[in-house]
């Protein structure tokens, strides 16, 4: 996807997520602050996710009518969510006395692979979105979707897409991000976990990576990628207020150790014995897992014996096609045992200031020991500790690490060092 090269930031892109958009008067309020924007003088792209709950509705309705509902149809469906928010949004803009355009994914030009569900944008046509610019429209483009030329499908880019929409856009117009959402930002951890989770404001990139892909879902792993990657600055804020958020960059804070935890409810447990204990192994059962677009984030193997073991972690939604892969698995290697286990969940600590200050996972170990807790998978990097522990005691694991590394605190900077 290209980047412009002159960022113009008198555009500015404001995504709006499902809780922002729930009802007839949460949609006014959306039209009413891209308004004000654009009466400030500034261009403005409008983003907005499907109203509340409404992509889950349609999930539930499209398992209630098929056992296996093909990804073109999901997207065909799917999409239709936030095709019925932008358009609200543009009438009570209309009523407003603005003037604004509603476009679908592929009206506005967003090009996609053909990775039904997951899809990945590849290109922004941004010419028709230019256009309405130009003619002093505010431009609403719906959120979470694409087509794809190979195939002329419709596409989505998977939960929590209209973030990614929103920084693609944004690369592509050179325009300003904001993201605006039910917190006020990126926390400490989530905040309705941790009622003193503070509010953090500014995380690097690569921070927010991890946060993401470990669970704190406000702002989606993919735009923070594609953030990095093209350099676009986020802005995450509240929709309900006018405060500064968290500013998405490559700054972070530098005197915090730990910049937040993180909990994920939403994966499973796959774990795969007998596996003969031969070159090739893994490698055949993740060839097939990946064939089959399914994101595998914790990896453990053993070996007892000669005869491997293989624990892996699947997010909720990609365990049909997960048991579809480790059955291709079993075709090639031969017979083992399969167990999912769907009661486990993660906590982790994030942090670039761990990369120098060792004995972190130690701490955080202790604490969950202190608890009862027991560990069931650990997985570090240089910036992130992972525990997979019981569902039931997440809460009080992120409760108790965000006390133990006290992050309600704001941390002090080091003393300078004098020469
Ligand atoms: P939207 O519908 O606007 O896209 P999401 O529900 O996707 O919003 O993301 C916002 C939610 O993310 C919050 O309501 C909050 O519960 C959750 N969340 C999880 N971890 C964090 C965190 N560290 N900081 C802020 N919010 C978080
Ligand atoms: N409506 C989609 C979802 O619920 C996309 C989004 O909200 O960003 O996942
Ligand atoms: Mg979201």
């Amino acid at each position: 996807m290209a980047t412009r090269q002159q960022p113009d930031f008198d555009t500015v892109v404001m995504k709006f997520g499902g809780s922002s958009v729930a009802d007839a008067e949460k949609i006014k309020n959306v039209a009413s602050r891209m308004v004000a924007m654009r009466n400030s003088g500034r261009r403005v792209v409008g983003t907005v996710s499907a109203m509340g709950k409404t992509t889950d509705g349609l999930i539930d309705l499209a398992n209630q009518v098929s056992a296996a509902p093909t990804g073109r149809e999901m997207d065909m469906l799917l999409s239709t969510g936030e095709r019925i928010s932008c358009a609200l949004v543009a009438m009570a803009i209309h009523d407003l006395g603005c003037e604004a355009v509603s476009l679908t994914g592929s009206q506005a030009g967003i090009e996609t692979d053909a990775a039904h569900t997951k899809a990945k944008i590849t290109k922004i046509r941004a010419d028709r979105v230019l256009e309405a610019l130009d003619a002093g429209k505010i431009v609403l483009v719906a959120g979470f979707q694409g087509v794809s030329p190979e195939t002329r499908d419709v596409t989505t880019l998977g939960r929590g897409g209209s973030d990614a929409t929103a920084v693609a856009l944004a690369a592509a117009l050179g325009a300003a991000c904001e993201i605006y959402s039910d917190v006020a930002g990126v926390f400490t951890a989530d905040p309705r976990l941790v009622p003193d989770a503070r509010k953090l404001p500014r995380i690097s990139y690569d921070e927010m990576l991890e946060m993401s892909a470990s669970g704190a879902k406000v702002l989606m792993l993919r735009s923070v990628e594609l953030a990095r990657n093209h350099g676009v600055r986020v802005h995450a804020r509240s929709t309900f207020s006018s405060e500064e958020g968290t500013w998405i960059g490559e700054e972070g804070m530098e005197q915090a150790i730990i910049s937040g935890v993180t909990h994920n409810e939403k994966e499973v447990v796959f774990t795969l014995t007998g596996i003969p204990d031969v070159p090739g192994a893994a490698a055949t059962v993740f060839d097939a897992v990946a064939k089959h677009g399914v994101n595998v984030d914790t990896i453990l193997q053993n070996v007892v014996h000669g005869v491997a073991e293989l624990s892996f972690t699947v997010p909720t939604e990609d365990v049909p096609l997960a048991r579809v892969a480790i059955d291709e698995a079993i075709s090639t290697l031969g017979p083992m045992k399969v167990e999912e286990d769907h009661d486990l969940g993660k906590v982790s600590l994030i942090g670039a200031g761990m990369r120098s200050h060792p004995g972190v996972a130690a701490k955080m170990f202790r604490t969950l020991a202190d608890l009862g807790i027991n560990l069931r998978m650990i997985t570090t990097s240089p910036i992130k500790a992972s525990c997979m522990i019981t569902k039931g005691e997440i809460p009080t694991a992120v409760r108790a690490l965000h006390a133990a590394f006290e992050l309600e605190t704001e941390p002090v900077e080091e003393e300078t060092i004098r020469g």
